[in-house]
């Protein structure tokens, strides 16, 4: 969509720092960092949020989670532990209408959720 800020980024339009790509995901470090590790992974289709994700994806999603878990190690959070968070819809917080994957860690993260 050329109106979302993920595509242009999964196109190489607009500039970021990429921890990971390949056909199907990218992987970039957050703009604005909320932890000492904070990366954001896509699939590189535009779904906009979880609500999208259907029966067919989930092959994609198994994959995009597997990068999760090689970046927490490539990142160095493994062993001390980090979060990942898809933030869905208005009240979930979510900002921008592309499917995303916060990987956040590097210090003791807040325990509450909401
Ligand atoms: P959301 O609240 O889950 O939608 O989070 C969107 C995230 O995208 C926020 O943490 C933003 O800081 C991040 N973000 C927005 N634009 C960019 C960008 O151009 N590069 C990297 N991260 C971005």
């Amino acid at each position: 969509m050329s109106d979302c800020i993920f595509c242009q980024i999964a196109l190489g339009k607009i500039p970021s720092e990429i921890a990971y790509e390949d056909d199907e995901l990218i992987a970039f470090k957050d703009i604005q960092p909320l932890a000492p590790v904070h990366l954001v992974i896509i699939p590189k289709i535009h779904l906009r949020s979880l609500n999208d994700v259907t029966p067919e994806n989930e092959r994609l999603i198994g994959h995009l989670f597997g990068i999760i878990r090689r970046l927490a190690g490539e990142f160095g959070v493994a062993e001390s532990g980090y979060r990942v968070v898809t933030n869905t819809g208005t009240d979930g917080g979510q900002v921008v209408g592309h499917l995303h994957f916060h990987l956040l860690g590097g210090q003791a993260l807040n325990a509450r959720i909401g």
